[in-house]
């Protein structure tokens, strides 16, 4: 697929997924320290906070109860199950607010939800974060040691699954390195990333 070719009308919502591992939440927490331009949004989720994440910053955190509320009421723009274990979600009134607010709207999300975003919104753009080599993506999900040697077994059968979808994207970046990579989506989001040096 050819970056620089636009083929749509820019809706002011990108829509990031990628294979497990592929590195889509260093990407984003990139993006939040050094691209205050992104309004990068922040989901719903019924996992426990992890040490150093802020409620309303990560994520919004959520009892299973409270995530069942938000899912009947039709407050969620899509939902998913991840890894078999949590649920996350995009809250719909904050992202249609930031896009009537003319801000340009980042969701950080799984494949599962990028599909359902593309039924919501057609428009919005599709970036596949996808890893240089398979080899590579096998050498993150082993190296940062936080998953069992099954769990790591079964997120790489996943993987293999997700990096198929790559075709159902508009766009694909290869994260080989954090800021640039980072700089390549603020740039395809239409945005000037600032200098850094
Ligand atoms: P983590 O628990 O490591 O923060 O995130 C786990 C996974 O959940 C990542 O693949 C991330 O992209 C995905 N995720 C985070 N927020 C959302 C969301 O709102 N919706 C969906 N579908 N996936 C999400």
């Amino acid at each position: 697929m050819e970056n620089t070719v636009r083929t749509k009308a820019r809706s002011g919502v990108t829509v990031l997924a990628g294979p497990t591992a592929v590195g889509k939440g260093t990407v984003s927490t990139f993006i939040r320290d050094n691209y205050p331009q992104v309004w990068l949004s922040v989901s719903a989720t019924t996992r426990p906070a992890r040490p150093g994440e802020v409620e309303g910053v990560h994520y919004f955190f959520k009892t299973a109860e409270e995530f069942d509320a938000l899912v009947a009421a039709g407050e969620l723009l899509e939902w998913a199950v991840v890894h078999g274990v949590n649920r996350y979600g995009t809250l719909r009134s904050t992202v249609e607010d930031a896009v009537a607010a003319g801000r340009s709207v980042l969701l950080e999300i799984d494949l599962q939800g990028a599909r359902q975003v593309k039924q919501a919104m057609p428009e919005a753009d599709f970036v596949f974060l996808s890893p240089p080599s398979w080899h590579e993506l096998v050498r993150r999900l082993v190296g940062r040691g936080t998953e069992s040697a099954q769990e790591q077994h079964r997120r790489l059968e996943t993987a293999k699954l997700e990096l198929a979808a790559q075709p159902e994207f508009d766009y694909t970046i290869i994260n080989d390195e954090v800021g640039r990579a980072a700089a390549e989506l603020v740039t395809l989001m239409g945005l000037t990333p600032s200098h850094r040096d």
